[in-house]
């Protein structure tokens, strides 16, 4: 992925790719991993007020542009989804480290058919998290 990827995604959407929103999005390619609101802040290095890279994410979030992962252990994380992949996939944890890693596989995907006949319930969206020790801490 790639800044004009993520721009001409942006300007689908009918939103114009401003300063602030390409700095923001800058960081997350260059980490290319989930951040945090204080990781973003901090790499910017004091460029932008902490209300305006929260307001720009939230703005993200809504057009379908940025992830918003709310990890039971770990608090909020943001995360650029890919526009041209299905965005859908978990994460594992380090609980040493917080290091994340995106997983491109889905382990309940082989049971959401049954649980839809076994229950009735349709459209069944799930999030599930994976934590442990990664290699440069075990
Ligand atoms: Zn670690
Ligand atoms: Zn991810
Ligand atoms: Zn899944």
């Amino acid at each position: 992925m790639n800044i004009d990827q993520v721009a001409s995604a942006i300007k689908d959407k009918g939103i114009s790719l401003t300063k602030a929103r390409k700095s923001i999005i800058d960081v997350m390619l260059k980490f290319d991993r989930p951040l945090t609101g204080p990781e973003i802040l901090n790499e910017l290095d004091g460029s932008m007020d902490e209300s305006t890279v929260y307001r720009n994410l939230a703005l993200l979030e809504r057009i379908d542009i940025v992830a918003c992962l709310q990890l039971d252990k770990k608090g909020i994380h943001y995360e650029l989804k890919n526009p041209k992949a299905k965005h859908h996939h978990h994460h594992i944890v380090c609980n040493i480290c917080n290091k994340i890693v995106c997983l491109d596989i889905c382990a309940v995907s082989g049971i959401l058919n049954t649980l839809s006949k076994n229950t009735g319930f349709k459209d069944i969206e799930h999030s599930l998290e994976f934590y442990g020790t990664c290699e440069t801490c075990a």
